[in-house]
């Protein structure tokens, strides 16, 4: 199944980087999102909640979205140290970011949570971006697809009309390692998501962005962005200098 005719998304994770300077990669950023570019695909940038209103207040009118990284499934409430979707809503973000591998492992965030946060995330009319992924040991055992689907099953909303979900695929082994798999492998697991969304969602599901991340970089963008079904990619490092994050985009032009 193919997804061509979606619009792509290019998502930047900045995780727990940058400050008050950050603004000015941000402002690369924008500068280098032209129209040309602007036409063919969507910049989204998620960086850390406490430059999320200064991006937003940056973004308006450029055409890249600001999102966060995680939410709380709460809308408000005692919660220390907790972000609501409603608050990022409020920061100007129209995405949020949950269930990335590293909030699994570090915060041990399980399906049903994620899930929980996908429905707050919504409830804000935020788009989550929910993440789902194998680690090295579960593709050596050859338990990829049973991972991805076991994750999926238990991590997104029952219903979606298609632009209000996207999911990433992210293999943990791949985030922030350098290493990648092989297009084929990539090939294998996004025509598994798309068979699995449109078997829970229907024709929504076909409408659905899957991006592809871990360890995405200007030199390989082609090789992983031009796979079938991948719609676009989650970018963590190289979204931190606009000159390789625009790369990454460039893709599309
Ligand atoms: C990520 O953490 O979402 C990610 C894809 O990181 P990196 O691009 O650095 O592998």
């Amino acid at each position: 199944m193919t997804s061509a005719r979606l619009r792509p998304l290019v998502a930047g994770n900045w995780k727990m980087n940058g400050n008050k300077m950050s603004a000015r990669v941000f402002a690369a950023i924008i500068q280098g999102y032209d129209s040309a570019l602007r036409a063919k695909v969507e910049l989204l940038v998620c960086p850390p909640a406490t430059l999320a209103v200064t991006f937003g207040v940056v973004a308006v009118g450029s055409g890249v979205a600001i999102g966060g990284q995680d939410c709380h499934a709460a809308a408000s409430g005692a919660h220390t140290g907790d972000v609501a979707a409603e608050q990022l809503a409020d920061a100007g973000a129209t995405y949020v970011i949950v269930g990335h591998s590293e909030r699994r492992a570090d915060h041990g965030e399980t399906d049903a949570i994620v899930q929980a946060k996908a429905l707050a995330a919504r409830r804000a009319l935020l788009t989550p971006v929910v993440c789902v992924g194998e680690t090295r040991a579960e593709r050596e055992s050859g338990n990829a697809l049973d991972v991805v689907r076991t994750q999926l099953a238990g991590s997104l909303p029952e219903t979606a009309d298609g632009g209000d979900l996207v999911v990433a695929y992210e293999p943990v082994w791949a985030i922030g390692t350098g290493l990648t798999p092989t297009p084929s492998q990539v090939g294998e697991v996004h025509a598994a998501i798309r068979a699995f969304l449109v078997d829970r969602y229907g024709d929504a599901g076909k409408a659905i962005r899957i991006l592809y991340g871990g360890s995405v970089k200007p030199g390989n963008a082609f090789d992983l962005l031009s796979v079938s079904d991948v719609d676009g990619a989650l970018v963590g490092g190289a979204s931190l200098e606009a000159t390789d994050f625009l790369g990454i985009a460039e893709y599309y032009r």
